[in-house]
């Protein structure tokens, strides 16, 4: 394993969470896990995102509270702060700088097709602010502000790193210097995970189908009143028939939080047609609360320390701004807007 003094030859990674609200199995799955294998590693940057969650969430009254929360969960999940560099995306000025000098470089026409401000313009019709549609350019800086080479998200930001990449390679061609690398999407030895919503219709998420998620601070009752409510049917009628997709997502969620002799026993009785859903359900609610409470139990602890999460804040700032302004520096030269320094 490295040590501090190969840390400069670290491959860079940053991601973020939006302060949206309470974390959930998704957010743990597609995007935390992955953040607590690359701690080790690599040179992590993990941040709130509680700009983008402004994109959504206009009103502020709750965003505090989210942001202090989101922190403690990324802590409670096994984030070390002395060996990743946590914050916030608005302590970080330098972000949006390039936020602003990328939108120059970004079409209406390209950022109009993307999937998530389609879905957007679909959800909140009285609300296409123009935030909403330079979502992928303030994520994009985000991630380049640190020239960063990987970062770890779920399946739904796919698209969101293509044009991340597009928008790093147009400003390295149009200014003739290879300021950014290439980012890529990142999960560890298999492709980016989605983890679905218990009634199948589209992902877990903080801001949407909330009675069909699991969140990392449900109590265990709620746990298992979900859990019994997912969608499931009166079971195969012959051996070996194929899956509904909503068996299918049970499968999948058992995959992430059961042990293997549990999953064999009930794929075995799913492919002999004797699977009882009942009781494949209450097997997954109680390892859903194995999973689930210790880190609530931390993630609650941890929020009532207001005095340790800002010092966390304060630190994580300190250093993400080193980071930042170094790169900024190198934009600014390449665009020739470092006017004091022009010879
Ligand atoms: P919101 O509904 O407010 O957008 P969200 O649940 O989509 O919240 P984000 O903050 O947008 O969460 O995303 C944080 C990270 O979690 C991203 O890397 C995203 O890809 C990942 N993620 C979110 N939901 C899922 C999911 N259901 N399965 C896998 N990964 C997910
Ligand atoms: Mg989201």
């Amino acid at each position: 394993m490295s040590n501090g003094a190969t840390s400069s030859k670290r491959e860079i990674v940053v991601s973020g969470i939006r302060s949206t609200g309470v974390l959930h199995l998704g957010n743990y799955f597609g995007a935390m896990r992955n953040y607590v294998r690359m701690q080790e590693d690599y040179d992590c940057y993990f941040f709130i995102a509680d700009w983008h969650s402004l994109t959504t969430h206009p009103d502020t009254k709750g965003l505090s509270g989210s942001v202090h929360r989101v922190l403690a969960e990324y802590i409670a999940c096994g984030l070390d702060p002395a060996k990743v560099t946590l914050y916030v995306q608005s302590d970080i000025p330098e972000i949006a700088e390039l936020y602003l000098l990328l939108n120059m470089l970004a079409y209406k026409g390209e950022l109009e097709k993307t999937a998530s401000f389609k879905d957007k313009v679909r959800q909140q019709p009285e609300n296409v602010n123009a935030g909403l549609l330079t979502y992928p350019v303030l994520m994009t800086s985000d991630i380049l502000v640190h020239r960063a080479v990987k970062v770890p998200v779920g399946k739904d930001q796919e698209q969101h790193l293509e044009m991340a990449r597009n928008f790093g390679q147009r400003f390295n061609h149009r200014y003739g210097q290879e300021v950014f690398p290439e980012p890529y999407a990142f999960n560890f030895g298999h492709e980016l995970l989605k983890v679905p919503s218990l009634d199948g219709a589209g992902k877990m998420s903080k801001s949407e189908n909330q009675m069909a998620t699991l969140y990392l601070n449900d109590d265990d009752d709620l746990i298992r009143k979900k859990v019994m409510k997912a969608k499931t049917d009166a079971g195969p009628t012959a051996p070996n028939t194929p899956m509904p997709d909503y068996i299918e997502n049970l499968f999948l969620l058992m995959r992430l939080v059961s042990d293997d002799s549990t999953i064999l026993h009930y794929t075995a009785a799913y492919n002999d047609a004797a699977i009882r859903y009942g009781d494949m359900k209450k097997a997954l609610a109680e390892d859903m609360i194995r999973f689930i409470a210790p880190i609530r139990e931390s993630a609650r602890e941890l929020e009532k320390d207001k005095g340790y999460l800002h010092k966390v804040m304060r630190e994580g700032a300190e250093k993400a701004r080193i980071s930042a302004a170094a790169t900024l520096q190198l934009v600014r030269h390449a665009m020739g807007m470092d006017y004091r320094f022009l010879s």
